[in-house]
């Protein structure tokens, strides 16, 4: 008995699925069958809004930042203050750090250093960090990369472009996560938690 293929088109709509971050074969087949089963407005609606955002989201100019505008909102605002700057990986950062609070300005790497990945400087925005500092006003830049290995080394060459300027830079403190033991978290965490106690 010949194997019965798929149609060629929803083959297409496979490879495609499963070519995103984070979905496999079984997922992308899911989805695949799924897309050309529900209502046809309700798949095409799916479409435009990729279609869409791909024609409308841009980089912003100064900070890398995601945004329909050039320069961003934030970049934009004049409320904002101008003297922090924020060094952070990518945009979901940026929009992670708005849900708290901060009301400085960020500097989007876009991306961070990672052998492995082929990830090198040269990939990220390191010299328009440099830039951005040497001609602006800011008082003091915070490394905010993600507290990992490839995390602290992309902070560790920030650092080394960023110290000839004289600038105060800074990084985000760590500390015990909360409903973590004591006992359990390691040596340079605590070290840091204790460095950043504050008053109560
Ligand atoms: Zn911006």
């Amino acid at each position: 008995m010949p194997k019965q293929p798929r149609p060629e088109a929803l083959e297409r709509l496979c490879k495609a699925l499963s070519r995103l971050p984070g979905v496999g074969r079984v997922t992308s087949e899911r989805l695949a069958y799924h897309l050309v089963q529900v209502p046809e407005a309700e798949a095409l609606d799916l479409a435009e809004a990729i279609r869409t955002a791909r024609r409308e989201v841009r980089v912003c100019s100064q900070c890398f930042n995601l945004d329909q505008e050039d320069p961003c909102k934030i970049c934009q605002d004049p409320h904002r203050d101008r003297k922090l700057l924020l060094v952070v990986e990518g945009p979901r950062e940026v929009a992670a750090f708005e849900q708290s609070g901060y009301a400085g300005l960020y500097h989007v790497l876009q991306g961070r250093v990672s052998p492995l990945e082929g990830i090198s400087e040269k990939d990220l925005s390191l010299q328009s960090l440099l830039r951005r500092v040497e001609e602006g006003e800011f008082k003091e830049c915070c490394l905010a990369m993600n507290p990992d290995l490839e995390g602290e080394a992309t902070a560790d060459l920030c650092y080394s472009v960023l110290k000839k300027t004289g600038i105060l830079v800074t990084r985000l403190a760590r500390g015990i996560p909360a409903g973590a033991s004591i006992l359990q978290v390691q040596q340079p965490i605590l070290s840091d938690a204790l460095h950043g106690r504050r008053k109560y």
